[in-house]
């Protein structure tokens, strides 16, 4: 980047407002500035005074339960993520991974996914949720040894994750037919 873009932005940055008081949800940055990826769009838009669109309807899914506290404001697809749509991109990511993971992975390919997951909980743009993950990692080593071990392993992440937002925990047993081979009522067969 070019030294005046360089400018540009840091200028921008600084020139963000920080409310004194925020709404609940909102979380801040290590900059002291609210982070947008750590924060559900909601919050995000209680604390703009923003007026969000509706959800039109919430995607179906037998996976996990109807929660009582859905977000329903939206934003256009291509504006930056909230907390919520970074983390459905990354599960997608993390567990299509998973997925195409071979059942006898080289020890080479094993060592270079370890340092992926963590390389991946630093560099988590949500700085809460990469802080928890890699407490959960340290004491949940990452297991790599197969595809199985390696599904079932990011599906008990995926659950701790479920667990602390207060969300129905998913029945590991079944993580392939939600990520590689699609459910067995064949729904997901084209
Ligand atoms: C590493 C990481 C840490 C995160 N930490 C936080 C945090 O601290 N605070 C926060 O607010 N958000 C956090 N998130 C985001 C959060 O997990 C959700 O992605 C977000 O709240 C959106 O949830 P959702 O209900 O749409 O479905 P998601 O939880 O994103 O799940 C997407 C789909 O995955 C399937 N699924 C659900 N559970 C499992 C599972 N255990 N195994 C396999 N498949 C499953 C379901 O079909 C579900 O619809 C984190 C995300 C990641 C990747």
């Amino acid at each position: 980047m070019a030294p005046a873009q360089v400018d540009a932005t840091e200028k921008q940055d600084q020139e963000q407002v920080v409310p004194k008081k925020l709404p609940k949800g909102v979380v801040l940055g290590p900059d002291g500035k609210p982070c947008r990826t750590c924060t559900d769009v909601a919050s995000w838009f209680a604390m703009t005074g923003g007026k969000p669109k509706q959800a039109a309807t919430q995607p179906a899914d037998i996976t996990t339960a109807p929660r009582a506290s859905t977000t329903t404001a939206t934003l256009p697809a291509d504006c930056p993520p909230d907390v919520e749509a970074l983390g459905r991109s990354s599960w997608t990511l993390l567990h299509s991974i998973t997925a195409a993971y071979p059942t006898r992975p080289t020890p080479q390919l094993q060592s270079e996914t370890t340092s992926f997951l963590s390389a991946f909980g630093k560099l988590y743009p949500c700085w809460v949720c990469a802080e928890d993950f890699q407490t959960w990692m340290a004491k949940n080593t990452p297991r790599v040894s197969s595809r199985s071990e390696f599904g079932t392993w990011m599906c008990e992440a995926h659950n701790a994750v479920n667990e602390k937002l207060g969300k129905e925990s998913f029945d590991c047993t079944r993580w392939e037919e939600r990520w590689r081979t699609g459910w067995k009522d064949g729904r997901c067969d084209p």
